[in-house]
């Protein structure tokens, strides 16, 4: 059976891929400085390894003679879906020349190096023909798909399946004014909150604490995962049963570990949650990063920021550190919530968030599309941020430089950090109105009742819907920005009184 075969080999090469996520994940966390280099080139031997075991005849062979096989079943068996979206990575994995992934390797190592110097003080002239061989690159590989209508749309796929930078474009043509205008309101006649309480001196084992009541009662399985430490936090889904999540901990700041917690854990859930006949399978992943961050955004923000979740919470909270024991909980949540204009997306509160991405999205179609050269950069990015958010950074580390996607060639990927704040708010909505207790639920702690929904609706589906069909089986509706500004718009109407 070539069924067989292929879902065999799909198997192999789900263990070689757990071993580069493990060998990933020790290089963000325990590895030795003294080993980054072996460590490059650990990694750039099984990376080989992975697209020759896939990328082959017998592969296509296998795949052609399984779709035979799967002729008469429901067009929904697993099966059927196992052979169609093993056939559509396999295409694209041969029409991408092996010489051109070796060398995107190599041009992507190498600006990530440049990139870190550029941003520790060399400056970003010191990064800028690494960023030009990268964008050049991109726009190479784009044309192995060819014919497109945007150059973005083949970078899309990599990241969001069937998404276009016609309805990215589409999706946040409207949500930008929304989002603009909301941010000059707060600012010009919103009530001002004080986020004074969340500063101070909190002690990282404690923060630690109470992160792990958090997960727990999220339902993170530890059995099959567990949290560690990094610089910048992430989830790696090493295999189902092994889920790993890392926080960083803030002394002088109460809630930065907090909601990095929360949002690796909605990761981390999705994760645990995929269908466990899935496994080591074809469907055995998630649907898209766009309803990756949906899941993560939707633990981080919809319920992590909200008024019900610290009804309860904060109570622990204040137990775990005595220092709030006289701050009340409104002044608490508003804190959590209060909107600025910063220069760190990675800081930014829920309104500005996706304005720091439109930014970035708007910069890398140009870019990519031939409208902005790499030596305008910085300054287009100033412009944006002047337009956007009204401020500008005093330095490029500050500004262009402050992300890593660029320098390791990743365009097309800043749309799903978008796409999933839209999504988490639309899945939140289709959750409530299928059981309209869970709010309630929620400010009793139970996060059990939330996470069983997803499970139901999202987690256990895996791959196997496109990200689309999935959204529309959960909510009804395909991604769309007009349920995100209802809910920032109550949200933040009320908490800034406008
Ligand atoms: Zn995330």
């Amino acid at each position: 059976m070539s069924l067989t075969k292929l879902k065999r080999r799909v198997s192999e090469l789900a263990d070689l891929g757990a071993a580069i996520h493990l060998l990933h994940w020790d290089l963000e966390t325990y590895l030795p400085p003294g080993a980054v280099a072996d460590r490059a080139s650990q990694l750039a031997l099984l990376g080989r390894m992975e697209h020759e075991l896939f990328a082959s005849e017998e592969v296509g062979e296998w795949l052609e003679a399984a779709a035979g096989e799967v002729r008469g079943l429901p067009p929904d068996a697993d099966d059927v879906r196992v052979v169609e979206v093993t056939r559509r990575d396999w295409v694209r994995a041969r029409r991408v020349p092996a010489a051109w992934v070796e060398e995107f390797a190599r041009l992507g190592s190498l600006a990530q190096h440049a990139w870190r110097e550029a941003r520790a003080g060399a400056g970003f002239g010191h990064f800028r023909p690494h960023l030009e061989r990268l964008v050049a690159a991109r726009r190479e590989y784009a044309d192995f798909f060819a014919p497109y209508e945007s150059v973005y749309d083949p970078l899309l796929q990599d990241y969001e399946p069937g998404m276009t930078a016609r309805r990215v474009r589409a999706i946040l043509d409207e949500l930008r004014p929304a989002l603009v205008n909301l941010v000059a309101e707060i600012r010009t006649r919103g009530r001002p909150i004080d986020a004074a309480c969340l500063a101070g001196d909190f002690d990282e084992a404690v923060q630690e604490a109470f992160g792990l009541v958090v997960l727990r009662r999220m339902g993170f399985d530890f059995e099959r995962g567990r949290q560690d430490r990094s610089a910048h936090p992430f989830t790696s889904p090493v295999a189902r049963g092994d889920v790993r999540i890392t926080t960083r901990f803030d002394r002088r700041f109460v809630s930065s570990a907090l909601f990095s917690t929360m949002h690796e854990g909605g990761h981390a859930l999705y994760e645990q949650g995929i269908a466990e006949e899935y496994a080591r399978g074809a469907l055995g992943r998630a649907a898209s990063l766009g309803l990756h961050e949906s899941q993560s955004r939707l633990w981080e923000n919809v319920v992590g920021r909200s008024r019900g979740f610290w009804s309860h919470f904060y109570p622990q909270l204040q137990a775990h550190f005595p220092a709030l024991a006289s701050v009340p909980l409104e002044t608490f949540y508003r804190a959590i919530n209060r909107v600025e204009p910063s220069f760190i997306r990675v800081d930014a509160d829920e309104v500005t968030y996706n304005l720091h991405v439109m930014l970035r999205v708007d910069l890398e179609l140009a870019l990519l599309g031939g409208e902005l050269a790499v030596a305008d950069l910085p300054a287009a990015w100033n412009d944006r941020m002047r337009e956007y958010l009204g401020i500008v950074p005093p330095d490029d580390a500050q500004g262009v430089l402050q992300d890593i996607h660029w320098s390791g060639g990743s365009f097309g990927y800043f749309p799903t950090y978008c796409l999933g704040n839209l999504a988490a708010v639309q899945i939140w909505d289709a959750a409530v109105r299928d059981d309209p207790d869970l709010p309630a639920a929620i400010a009793r702690g139970e996060l059990g009742r939330l996470r069983e929904w997803l499970g139901a609706n999202v987690h256990r589906h895996g791959r196997k819907y496109e990200p689309d069909d999935l959204l529309r089986r959960a909510t009804g509706r395909p991604v769309e920005a007009g349920p995100y500004v209802a809910y920032l718009r109550s949200k933040y109407g009320e908490l800034y009184a406008l």
